[in-house]
Formats: structure tokens, sequence, C-alpha cells
């Protein structure tokens, strides 16, 4: 199963989450990215509805095999019900650290026709960097017009992350010694 024993194995993992626009009827902020986007729809669902920040979250506990959002933020865990979606990456880094994994970094893309992301991407990155205590890139695309993003009903967000054992590090590092 693993490999030889001072081998420092990094393990990757994945989380994709999508939103829905919020129904006209029913406006809400958009949270995107760890930000608020001013006088843009918002999107529906639990929480602030940040798909950047729950697909982050979700590859992070992917990657240290300790299962996923429902897992750690469902209903066993009411204080977290309505939480940011950068609190819940934070907490998600705190409990992947307190399972023996330091966190390489996270990449997060998202699709969807809006917002506009580019002229934000720093403050995001910086937001969700410090929510994590390690790098998180974030990036963004268009599906072309194609299917519930194209036709903008909503947001989807995928990212991987990478992690890798605390404790082998320093034992390893020992070993050099
Ligand atoms: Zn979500």
């Amino acid at each position: 199963m693993t490999g030889p024993e001072n081998m420092i194995l990094p393990r990757t993992g994945i989380g994709v989450d999508v939103h829905a626009f919020a129904a006209p009827g029913e406006p809400r902020p958009l949270w995107l990215g760890g930000l608020h986007w001013e006088g843009e729809r918002g999107l529906a669902g639990h929480s602030d509805g940040d798909p950047v920040a729950h697909a982050a979250a979700d590859a992070l506990f992917s990657a240290a095999g300790i299962g996923d959002l429902g897992t750690h933020f469902g209903t066993d865990r009411p204080e977290f019900t309505g939480a940011s979606g950068v609190t819940l990456l934070a907490e998600a880094a705190r409990i992947v650290r307190a399972a023996g994994f330091e966190i390489g970094n996270v990449a997060v893309q998202f699709v969807g026709n809006r917002p506009k992301f580019g002229p934000r991407r720093e403050e995001s990155q910086r937001v969700l960097t410090e929510a994590a205590g390690a790098p998180v890139s974030v990036t963004a695309t268009t599906s072309d017009g194609l299917g519930f993003t194209g036709r903008g009903e909503g947001i989807s967000a995928v990212a991987t992350a990478l992690v890798y054992p605390a404790a082998n590090v320093h034992s390893s590092a020992n070993l050099e010694r």
C-alpha cells in the first residue's frame, strides 16, 4: 500500500461544488471566491453558497482521505450551518492538519458567465490563502454558452488539493541528518 519508509508521498484530492443562482424573487448577495460581489446576482444554497470556497474545502478533505464537506459540516455540527465559505475552508484546513497532514496547495477553477473575475483574482486568492494557511490559486472560465453555466443558471467549481503527511516529513528530515 505505501512506498518506501522514508519516501514522502503527497496525496491529491478533488472537490466539485455547484450552486444555482437565486430566484429573482428571492435576491441574495453573491459570495464567490471568498469575496462579496456588489450588484451581482447571488447564488442559492446553504451558507453563503460560495462554490469556490466549498470546492476547495472538499478537495482538502479528499486529499487527506477523511471524507467530505457533508462528513464534517453535516447535521452533527450545527454551529457551521450558515457559516461563510471562508470559515468552512479555514476549519477544513484545521481538521486536515489535525489529521496529521500539511497542506501543499489548493487550485480552484470555477465555470460561469459572471462575475468578471480577473480584476479581483489576487484579492480572492489572498483571502482564501489566508483561510487555508497555504497557497490557494483561483482561475475562471466559461463553458462557451453550453450547459447550465452557459445558460447563466449557476456556477460550478472544481478544486484539487495536495497534502502530505506531516509526521513522515519530520522523520525523513531526521534521517537525513
Ligand atoms: Zn456549496
